[in-house]
């Protein structure tokens, strides 16, 4: 796919993540950690399970271990011992003879079922059943659950704790991941400050590059933060240059619109390549893309909202698959709107939403409030994106909208 510069017209976000995609790569080095401290990084191996689960032939049901034809024969089956997880009984069963066990206690050697101890009667040490059941009944065979040498663990997945739970259940204690991405950023204007600092004239709070980071934190990058970089073009090449040589990738927010302060594009068409885009969605037009001699480049957007947007919606993908992750599909999910929306066509818009069950399950969704992209506000009780299509107008009460659950990083 060719990637053309300053195309003409707006750009859909599922051709910009395509883009990206082509353009980045998975990074080569890779770590072995102890998989304890593996959550949440991304596994650089496949993973096969070296045993079976369960291990050996084991009861389901605190009961009675037996050979199913000797109670079908006998009727009464003599008890001669205790099986317990843990303590098995090792001598084989003799015709007619049962064996007390205990959930995950090993079958003894001639045992071929259970029965669950509500089921029987127990009279000095002889054993009778209510009912007879199935050949196999309550016993958990070898490998049912996991077969040795079968696929645990793939490479690209991101460890959840059930991961960590199941390949330490495998005996697995160390996994090789790839190595953290190393991201640089930093924002650009003059009218930035630092929160903290105490209130100047004419100037605003720098949201972007603490809600940044956060994101940048929870994918487990490595972050390398230049601050706040005015506008001025040497200001701006000399921190990019020092960037680019620590960085795989970097970001900046600011400067990428047509503005006379925005220089960003001028500086990496003159360090690197650069694909400024206008991608059609809200919020969130402008969005730059590149390379750096070293690294890749993402300029977002100046307006909080339109940063924070366009870093979940489109940049990160591109960081998953730098840092080795199998990028997955968001899912959509339809939801009925409780209110108007307002919405113009041209654009697809991702509203900020809250939605839940309505008590007659029914997934519905509701707006957050005012959707302008200077403010974070809308993202503080939301749970989702509303996803308005492009041609769509107003949705009005009781329509059928399209909603996108928060990722974990937005949770
Ligand atoms: P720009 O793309 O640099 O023209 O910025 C677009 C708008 O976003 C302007 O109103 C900026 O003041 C504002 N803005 C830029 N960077 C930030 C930031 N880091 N935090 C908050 N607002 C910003
Ligand atoms: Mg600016």
């Amino acid at each position: 796919m060719s990637v053309s510069c300053n195309q003409p017209g707006l750009m859909s976000i599922d051709v910009a993540k395509a883009q990206i995609s082509q353009l980045v790569s998975t990074v080569m080095e890779t770590e072995q950690l102890q998989l304890q401290k593996a959550l949440g990084r991304v596994l650089a191996e496949d993973i096969h399970s070296t045993i079976n689960v369960p291990s050996y032939n084991n009861s389901a049901m605190d009961g009675y271990a037996f050979r199913l034809q000797d109670i079908i024969d006998l009727h009464k089956l003599a008890l001669v011992g205790k099986s317990f997880a843990g303590s098995p009984y090792l001598k084989h069963l003799g015709k007619g003879e049962c064996v007390r066990i205990m959930t995950g206690a090993a079958m003894p050697d001639g045992a071929d079922t259970v029965m669950m101890q509500e089921n029987a009667i127990a009279e000095n040490d002889q054993v009778s059943f209510t009912d007879i059941p199935k050949k196999g009944n309550d016993v958990r065979l070898v490998g049912e659950n996991i077969r040795k040498n079968s696929l645990v663990a793939t490479k690209g997945k991101k460890l959840t704790a059930s991961d960590i739970g199941l390949l330490s259940s495998l005996g697995c204690d160390l996994a090789r991941v790839y190595r953290k991405l190393k991201v640089a950023i930093f924002s650009t204007g003059d009218e930035l400050m630092h929160a903290g600092e105490d209130y100047q004239a004419h100037k605003i709070y720098d949201g972007n590059l603490p809600a940044i980071k956060a994101l940048l934190t929870k994918m487990q990058c490595e972050i390398i933060d230049f601050g706040i970089v005015p506008d001025d073009k040497q200001q701006l090449r000399n921190i990019l240059q020092q960037a680019d040589s620590q960085a795989d990738c970097v970001i900046t927010s600011g400067g990428v619109s047509v503005g006379e302060a925005d220089f960003i594009k001028e500086i990496l068409a003159e360090l690197g390549q650069i694909y400024f885009w206008k991608i059609a969605i809200k919020p969130g037009k402008p969005l730059a893309f590149g390379r750096l001699p070293n690294s890749v480049f993402f300029g977002l957007p100046g307006n909080p909202v339109s940063a924070f947007v366009t870093f979940n919606l489109i940049a990160a993908d591109g960081l998953k698959q730098m840092a080795g992750e199998q990028v997955e599909i968001n899912l959509v999910i339809p939801a009925i709107s409780i209110g108007q929306l307002k919405k113009h066509p041209g654009r697809v818009d991702y509203q900020r939403g809250r939605c839940y069950n309505n008590g007659s399950g029914q997934l519905v969704v509701e707006t957050t409030g005012a959707q302008g992209s200077g403010v974070f506000s809308s993202f503080a009780s939301s749970n989702c994106y509303i996803v308005l299509e492009k041609d769509r107008g107003n949705v009005q009460q009781g329509e059928t909208v399209q909603i996108q659950l928060f990722d974990a990083t937005l949770t």
